[in-house]
């Protein structure tokens, strides 16, 4: 047949779909279909994580100089095909053209370089322990990778997650099992072939697709053959994907939702903070994990912050991926609108006022099939709102007002979630405190978004356990044997 099938990647090799065992993925712009996506069995996973376990020790001996050279090939390399990996992305997740350039694509290219600079820079420490009976005591630890690692991320901004997670796995000596969302399995295939074509032994970086419990995701996290699991996804899934690894009690990294928090003073300037804010609620089309969903704003300015954001949201373009003038894109899929959909409902149940949005948009024929939203903006809600508390992941986000500093971090602490919050204040100081105050993996002061890929990441309470980024990547997909001499 004429189907496009997107292929699972074993060994070295893209392996012959079972044509009994495919499923479709849909462009969510147009409702298109894009390919026939080949769902990876039981044994297929088997022959996976051995493949990965058989080059693994190859690839952890090899040169860290030698792998981190590699890296950076990678990178040119995709730098080289990068409107191939940019069509493939916007495929896939219909976000418009210019964002997959600038941020999905060109961050998998600083994944790579960044991280082989990290890890080729690393050092190990060692020390000297004197004893009380005169001995001396040499210790140090040799880090090593931790094997083969799953590596099972989710269809927002698909290769800038995955490479977020393969390049310091690969520098620091692992082999990688990954499974990409069913949503978005192109760009991580693709990825296969780059690292083959930079001179990645066979084994070392396999794909495999399916989703849902009782599939490939989850032969994958239960396979005896795998040493650690970084996984970034929903807090539900998350939690499901923690109960199936802790029988064999393997090291895991969870990058899980959140329900972020924005809190505007009085001091602002208006124009600035409505900019940010507008990019921090709607960017990606709400669907980045550090989107803002809850904005606290002090009294005074309420009315202007309110108005001001409603006019932003109104001034998106949404519209065809491939239109230079479309500055928002669909929802990934129908399934996800229906969901967000159903948040719209419950917020007016609730007694919210709507200041803009609040339904499904007319785009013309061309675009009638795509899972398509309009940017909406809430008054009226408190946080004891359902809306408030669950992520809805789209471009929503409800304006609440608050009177003084406490009760601004009260009410954006308030959650259990905690990922990301925002600032906006001209208070030096005032800025400072209450960024600290936040509970969230990482707290901004008039900005949003900006990431330092040395620093460590992620979340608290349901959005996550533990830190990748800079030396937190290290330590989490090294393990150190710690070796004592006697002198
Ligand atoms: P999801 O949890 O539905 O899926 C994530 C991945 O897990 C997918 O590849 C999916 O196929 C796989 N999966 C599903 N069931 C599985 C199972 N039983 N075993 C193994 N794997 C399984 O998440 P999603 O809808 O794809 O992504 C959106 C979510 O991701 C949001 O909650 C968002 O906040 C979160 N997210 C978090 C971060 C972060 O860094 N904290 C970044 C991006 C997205």
């Amino acid at each position: 047949s004429s189907e496009r099938w997107i292929r699972n990647y074993v060994d070295g090799g893209y392996v012959d779909p079972d044509p009994e065992r495919g499923f479709d993925t849909l462009d969510p712009a147009t409702g298109a279909p894009v390919g026939r996506v080949h769902e990876a069995d039981a044994a297929l996973v088997d022959r996976a994580v051995l493949a990965a376990r058989r080059a693994g020790e190859r690839w952890a001996a090899t040169p860290v100089r030698e792998r981190t050279a590699l890296l950076r090939r990678a990178a040119d390399r995709i730098a080289e095909r990068f409107e191939e990996f940019v069509a493939a992305e916007v495929a896939d997740t219909g976000k418009p053209v210019a964002q997959a350039r600038e941020l999905d694509v060109a961050r998998a290219i600083t994944n790579f370089r960044t991280f082989a600079d990290i890890v080729a820079a690393a050092g190990q420490e060692s020390f000297l322990t004197e004893l009380p009976d005169g001995r001396t005591l040499l210790n140090y630890a040799l880090r090593k990778p931790l094997g083969v690692v799953a590596v099972i991320v989710p269809w927002n901004l698909p290769l800038l997650l995955l490479t977020w997670k393969v390049a310091p796995a690969l520098a620091c000596g692992n082999a990688v099992v990954v499974k990409p969302s069913e949503e978005t399995p192109s760009t991580a295939t693709l990825l296969a072939e780059v690292l083959a074509e930079v001179g990645l032994p066979a084994g070392v970086y396999n794909v495999l697709h399916g989703f849902g419990a009782g599939s490939a995701g989850e032969f994958l996290t239960t396979h005896p053959g795998i040493d650690g699991v970084t996984f970034t996804g929903s807090s539900a899934t998350g939690a499901h994907v923690m109960r199936t690894v802790a029988p064999r009690v393997r090291p895991v990294s969870f990058e899980l939702g959140g329900k972020n928090a924005a809190v505007v003073f009085d001091d602002v300037d208006l124009g600035e903070t409505l900019d940010g804010l507008s990019r921090s609620v709607f960017a990606n089309t709400g669907q980045v994990c550090l989107c803002t969903e809850r904005i606290y704003v002090q009294r005074g300015i309420f009315a202007d912050i309110a108005d001001g954001l409603a006019e932003r949201a109104r001034g998106l373009r949404l519209g065809s991926p491939q239109d230079a003038a479309t500055t928002t894109g669909p929802l990934i899929s129908h399934a996800h609108r229906d969901k967000v959909l159903r948040y719209l409902a419950l917020a007016e149940q609730s007694g919210a006022k709507v200041l803009t949005g609040g339904g499904i948009p007319e785009l013309g024929p061309d675009l009638a099939g795509g899972s398509w939203i309009e940017p909406t903006l809430w008054t009226g809600l408190t946080n004891a709102d359902r809306v408030l508390r669950e992520e809805i992941f789209g471009p929503v986000a409800a304006l609440v007002p608050f009177d003084t500093e406490d009760e601004a971090i009260g009410l954006a602490n308030d959650t259990d979630y905690g990922l990301a919050a925002v600032v906006w204040t001209n208070d030096l100081r005032r800025g400072h405190r209450v960024a600290g105050a936040m509970r969230a993996g990482i707290s901004w002061v008039n900005t949003w978004f900006a990431r330092e890929l040395r620093s460590p990441f992620g979340g608290a309470g349901l959005s996550g356990i533990g830190r990748e980024g800079g030396e937190s990547s290290l330590h989490f997909y090294t393990e150190p044997t710690n070796v004592c001499v006697q002198l």
